[in-house]
Formats: structure tokens, C-alpha cells, sequence
């Protein structure tokens, strides 16, 4: 039998299982992983929070799967831009999609396309200090920052922008994120739930962090959050709802004179965001949590906020020539299979949801569709690198593999000076770090 060559676009944890999976069942198989950033693991890199260090050691697992001889990285090169989409589907007898969900979903009021109206996505690309993301540091000359949305997502930038600067230091945040955040002249935190915290979809670990920040006094607005319990009929969700009830009502006891005040608030859903050329007020109106879902009431109220940040999920960014469901924002497929040789798993199958190992599971779903399906094809045996590699040679595209992705490593922990890392946060001196022999 021909060996298969299989292509792998996205070198985040649902890719790296992919090819942890794929490439011990398959020894003989010739797999190769694509990014269009230079650095492999995606938003372990690029997402987790940079001070929750002990999420980030899953790459230890991943770093030996791109150490066997059958897998290849293939950094900073993007599927849409440096190949179309069809020339990896033609050269590869599998070609998995794994590139996780990018794109922040919108708010969808009036005054979101104000200065200093950001979505989670870019606002968590800054402080991850990924190249190409957009400078925030302007931004963060507020006094009051409303972060709209109950996922651990919005916790982790509350809980980012609660910490001292001697705590920042103790995380890999990127250099110029961090020094904007320490200079903030910040007073007011809000956290922002359209329906009640019975309801909040964090987790209790991240939720009872923010118990722990030096310099933040909790506020709970509104109704005592017990008063707030409701019954819910999936019982791991009740027990962390319980949990969540349990650990606000113990924030009631913060002590109330430090300088940054968190305003938790519940049951007010975002209206619009008003300012001159730049967000100063985000309207609220109150709402009631009804059947599961969140149901306007007429009352409105304003918060100041010089800056908003909506953490309400992602979407996946389409590939031009891979079918997307524009409306999920999601590639389109059944239970991970797209066309025939084309899968997806991950975020950009089942959606934004879910932790790292959650990934596991839907990346070893996906190794054994396509082991499956190769084993029944007479068919395989294409070429695989041996018809990339030269497309990409002629096209002069700066490929990083993972010796040179090591020489990137290298040079961040070695000037790190007792952070975990001291990232390269420009494209150039990435590639320039990553090639140098
Ligand atoms: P999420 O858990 O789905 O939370 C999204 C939040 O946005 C929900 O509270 C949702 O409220 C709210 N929302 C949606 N549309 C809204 C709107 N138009 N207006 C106001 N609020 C709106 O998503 P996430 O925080 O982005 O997290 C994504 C996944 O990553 C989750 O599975 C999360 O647990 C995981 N994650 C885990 C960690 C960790 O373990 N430390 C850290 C980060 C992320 P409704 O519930 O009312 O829809």
C-alpha cells in the first residue's frame, strides 16, 4: 500500500490531536500541518489566558507529536492566501480543517462601530500578543470598562484587567498589552450577564479567581445571587450553577476600599453604546430570565464605559472553496465529514464551545473517519508535500517547520528574566528568529 499523505490545516489542540491520533495509528502516512501563524498550538498560544501557565502544559504532549518523523509543521503558511484550499485538497488524500474560530460574533447594537467597542477575539489576540493584531494599548486610557458576556472568556479579561502589575509579570501577557494595563487609569470593571447568574456559563474554579485580585473590590449589583437560583434539569450543570450561587454570595464580604471597583451585573442586556467619536456610555436594559432565555423588560439604565468589550463567542473565518455555514459560523459538515477526503473538527465543526480536552475526544472522532476512509479507497497515494512543497518554493512563502518554531521558543524563554516567556510579538522578528541558522 502507498502511504497516504494527509493535510492538517490548523496546528491548534484539535489539529495536534488530529495528528497525534493520525500519525500513531498511521506510522506510514506522511502528515503535515499547516498555520498561518509562525508558532504552532494554536490558542493555547494564542487564547488561554498568559495566567493560567499550568492550561498551557498540554504542549509538552503536542511537541512529541511533531517529533516523529511522519509529522511536518508548516508555519506561516495560510490556506486562502499562500495555497488555495483545492491545491491542498487535490495534493492530500485527507485534509483535515481544524482552524478553530477566529472571529468575534457581533454585538449587533447601534454605536458598536465606535473607538473603543472591541470583541474579545482582538482584545484577547493583544493581550496574547499575536503579530498582526491590532495595537489596544490606545484604548486602555479608560477609567471605566464594561465587558459584556458570563463564558470564562469574559472572566479571564475581567480578571486580566483586575491584576497588578507585579501579577501580570508572573504571566507570559505580551509586553506591550501588559504595560498598557498596568497604566490604565481604571476604576470601574463592570461584568455583564443578560440573564442571571444562576445562568452564567463560567466555570466555578475561574468564577472564585476573582476573589483572589489585590487590588479589586467585588460589587454585586442588584438582587442577592441565591435569590437568583432556579432549576435546571441537567444535573452537572445544576451542581456548577450551585457552585457559581455559592461563591458569589461569598463575594458580598469583599473587602470595599480598594482602588478597582468589580461591578458584577446580571440581567441587563446591552443596548447601544453612545459617545463623541469614541464609547463613553454603554444603555442597558434589565431583563428577566425566562425559560431559558433573557426577556427585555422596559426598564434602561447607563453605565460609563470608554471601553466595551463584547465576550460573546466566535465564528470560524471562511476558507474560499470550503463550504461554511454562514449562518453558525461553522464549516459546514455531518458529524465532522465535509465532501468526500474533507473533514473538520474542533471549534470549526461543533462551534466555540468547549475546553482543550473537549477537543480530544472530536479529534480522535475525526482520525478514525478518515482512517476508515482510506482504508476503503483504492485510491490513495497522492502527493502530498511532494506537490506543495514546490508550490510554495516558487511562491517564495517563508515556511517555518518546528526547528525553526524551537528557535522562536528558545529565544522568548531565554530573555524572559523570570516570566514564563517574553514573547516575539512582530511578524518579522518572528520569521527572522525562526530562520536564523
Ligand atoms: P460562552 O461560554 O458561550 O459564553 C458566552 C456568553 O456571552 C454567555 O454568557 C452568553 O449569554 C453571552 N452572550 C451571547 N450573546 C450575547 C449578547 N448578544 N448579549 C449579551 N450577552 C451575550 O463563550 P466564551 O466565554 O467565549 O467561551 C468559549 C468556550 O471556551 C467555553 O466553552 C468556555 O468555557 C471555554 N473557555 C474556558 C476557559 C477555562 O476553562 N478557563 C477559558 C476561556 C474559555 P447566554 O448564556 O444568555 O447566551
Amino acid at each position: 500500500m502507498i502511504s497516504p499523505a494527509i493535510a492538517i490545516i490548523g496546528a491548534g489542540p484539535a489539529g495536534c490531536y488530529a495528528a497525534d491520533q493520525l500519525s500513531r495509528k498511521l506510522a506510514d502516512a506522511r502528515i503535515d500541518v499547516f498555520d498561518r501563524l509562525p508558532t504552532p498550538y494554536g490558542l493555547v498560544r494564542g487564547g488561554v489566558a498568559p495566567d493560567h501557565q499550568g492550561t498551557k502544559n498540554i504542549v509538552r504532549q503536542f511537541e512529541r507529536t511533531f517529533q516523529r518523523p511522519n509529522v511536518r509543521f508548516l508555519g506561516h503558511v495560510e490556506i486562502g492566501r499562500d495555497l488555495e484550499f483545492a491545491e491542498l485538497a487535490e495534493a492530500y488524500d485527507a485534509t483535515v480543517v481544524a482552524i478553530g474560530a477566529l472571529e468575534d460574533r457581533a454585538l449587533g447594537i447601534a454605536g458598536e462601530q465606535l473607538t473603543g467597542v472591541v470583541g474579545s477575539g482582538r482584545f484577547v489576540s493583544w493581550y496574547n500578543g499575536i503579530p498582526g493584531a491590532e495595537d489596544l494599548s490606545p484604548l486602555l486610557d479608560a477609567r471605566s470598562v464594561a465587558v459584556v458576556g458570563n463564558g470564562n472568556v469574559a472572566l479571564d479579561i475581567v480578571r486580566l484587567l483586575g491584576k497588578r502589575r507585579e501579577d501580570l509579570l508572573a504571566s507570559d501577557m505580551a509586553r506591550p498589552a501588559l504595560e498598557a494595563i498596568a497604566a490604565a487609569p481604571l476604576t470601574d470593571l463592570w461584568l455583564i450577564g443578560r440573564r442571571g447568574p444562576a445562568e452564567a456559563s463560567f466555570t466555578s474554579a475561574e468564577l472564585s479567581e476573582l476573589g483572589e485580585l489585590a487590588r479589586v473590590s467585588i460589587v454585586l449589583e442588584g438582587a442577592a445571587p441565591e435569590a437568583s437560583a432556579q432549576a435546571i434539569a441537567d444535573p452537572a450543570a445544576a451542581k456548577v450553577s450551585a457552585k457559581n450561587l455559592e461563591i458569589l454570595s461569598g463575594f458580598a464580604s469583599s473587602p470595599a476600599d480598594r482602588p478597582v471597583r468589580l461591578h458584577l451585573l446580571f440581567n441587563a442586556a446591552p443596548q447601544s453604546v453612545a459617545g463623541e467619536g469614541r464609547a463613553e456610555r454603554l444603555r442597558l436594559a434589565r431583563t428577566l430570565s425566562e425559560g431559558g432565555q433573557a426577556t427585555l423588560l422596559d426598564e434602561t439604565f447607563e453605565i460609563p464605559a470608554e471601553l466595551v468589550i463584547g465576550a460573546i463567542g466566535y465564528r470560524s473565518k471562511a476558507i474560499p472553496g470550503l463550504p461554511f455555514d454562514d449562518r453558525k459560523g461553522i464549516v459546514t459538515n455531518v458529524d465532522g465529514r465535509v465532501t468526500p477526503g474533507i473533514y473538520a473538527c474542533g471549534w470549526c465543526r461543533r462551534g466555540p464551545q468547549g475546553v482543550i480536552p473537549a477537543n480530544r475526544a472530536d479529534a480522535l472522532a475525526v482520525a478514525d473517519l478518515v482512517m476508515a476512509d482510506l482504508a476503503a479507497s483504492t485510491a490513495q497515494g497522492r502527493p502530498g508535500p511532494t506537490a506543495i512543497d514546490p508550490l510554495l518554493r516558487q511562491r517564495a512563502v517563508e515556511v517555518v517547520d518546528f526547528a525553526g518554531w524551537k528557535r522562536i521558543d528558545a529565544a522568548e524563554t531565554g530573555r524572559a528574566e523570570g516570566r514564563p516567556r517574553e514573547k516575539i510579538t512582530l511578524m518579522q522578528e518572528l520569521l527572522s528568529v525562526a530562520n536564523a541558522t
